[in-house]
């Protein structure tokens, strides 16, 4: 069973895949009569330190959660700044706000990698600057080593935000675990698909504290905990929030994070068709093409660089009538009304040429090669309709 198919896409964005494993996992959780954090929640928050190779991890209730917990504990705070590509979901930004800090957007490298550029987040950084919101756009590695180089020599803290990225990787180490800390986000759509959800991983004990402590209202217990016997009161150290994940939820995530890799790999297997189609086919870019092989990407999103002065609306247009959905990741941070005046203290050259011209094609483990052929074939028809 497939949810999309019954929205009426032949080919959809992405999609979810529903199962007895997974319903069961649910049901039975359901049944336990624990529902807010616990067993499950603990489970999951092992599993995926495992699979990072982090010592800890921190399940919460959203991506966007995750990186606002991540910035407040490097210290992120009123009269900072946070360097970050303004190519990216606009919960980054918001995150950093929301610490009292602020955004200061950085450039891409450009079509081939649509990765911040190293160069334009070192002329980014100021006096005032306390931290690296490191993106890793469509699960493609940035430069990790570029990034932490600067952070070292600066004095900066590394967040990645991993929210594309569970199971890539950069010279053998997984995402997440590059800086001091790692975001990840579990919304439907991701690589692994929740509904609502987040996790952060770090290798700085007390920062994990630190993340716990944000995470449940900075009480210093458990209601599992106090459930369980093992504690009886509670003491309140800081003004935490409830980011919590549930159990319902987590029985889910410890589904889907037993099928991660194998979802990868068959991203990985589609994005791969796309790319013998498509790349350098009437001036279209396919990007993140010549890999070394020191960076994995988890293939999250497949997208491609329209040639120059192509008109995307069109083009979405004539792949919406053949029932192929489309998005754009992401129409710039600093497009929006909000963060407008941020965006005008630095030229953003790369960001604002690609902006029009990036689109993103169907990409989920289960699409069929008659789909991917589908979605080509309407795409060169009306690129060299233009
Ligand atoms: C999805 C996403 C988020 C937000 O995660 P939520 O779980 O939806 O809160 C943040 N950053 C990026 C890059 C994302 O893709």
């Amino acid at each position: 069973m497939t949810a999309s198919s019954e929205l009426g896409w032949h080919v959809p964005l992405s999609d979810i895949r529903v199962d007895d494993e997974l319903t069961d996992a649910v049901v039975e959780t359901v049944r336990s009569g624990w529902w807010s954090m616990g067993p499950r929640v603990e489970e999951l928050e092992g599993e995926f330190a495992a699979f990072c190779g982090a010592p800890h991890a921190v399940a919460v209730a959203n991506g966007t959660a995750s990186l606002h917990l991540a910035l407040l504990a490097v210290g992120c705070g009123p009269g900072d700044e946070v360097v970050l590509p303004s190519l990216n979901f606009v919960a980054a930004a918001n995150a950093i706000v929301h610490t009292g800090a602020e955004p200061v957007f950085c450039d891409v490298i450009g079509a081939d990698e649509l990765n911040l550029d190293p160069h334009d987040v070192a002329a980014a950084v100021t006096p005032r600057t306390k931290a690296l919101l490191a993106l890793h756009y469509a699960g493609f590695p940035c430069a990790m080593d570029a990034v932490n180089e600067i952070a070292d020599q600066r004095g900066l803290a590394v967040v990645e935000d991993a929210a594309h990225a569970p199971g890539a990787s950069f010279h053998g180490r997984m995402c997440g675990t590059l800086g001091q800390i790692g975001c990840f986000s579990f919304f439907s759509n991701k690589n692994l698909p929740i509904g609502e959800g987040g996790m952060i991983v770090t290798g700085d004990e007390e920062l994990a504290k630190q993340l716990r402590l944000l995470r449940s209202h900075g009480m210093t217990t458990l209601t599992w905990d106090r459930h369980r016997g093992h504690a009886s009161g509670y003491d309140v150290v800081l003004a935490g929030f409830n980011y919590r994940l549930d159990e319902v939820r987590a029985a889910v995530g410890l589904v889907q994070l037993s099928r991660l890799l194998e979802e990868n790999e068959a991203r990985a297997r589609i994005a791969g068709l796309y790319r013998e189609a498509l790349d350098g086919v009437d001036g279209l870019t396919m990007p993140f093409g010549d890999g070394d092989g020191t960076r994995v990407s988890s293939h999250h999103l497949a997208v491609v660089v329209l040639p120059e002065g192509a008109d995307r609306d069109r083009v979405r247009a004539a792949l919406n009538e053949r029932r192929i959905q489309t998005s754009v990741h992401y129409p710039p941070i600093h497009s929006f009304t909000r963060y407008r005046s941020l965006g005008e203290r630095r030229p953003l050259p790369q960001t604002n040429a690609l902006a029009t011209r990036i689109l993103t094609l169907p990409l989920y483990g289960r699409l069929s090669d008659q789909q991917v052929e589908d979605v080509v074939e309407a795409l060169l028809g009306a690129v060299q309709t233009l």
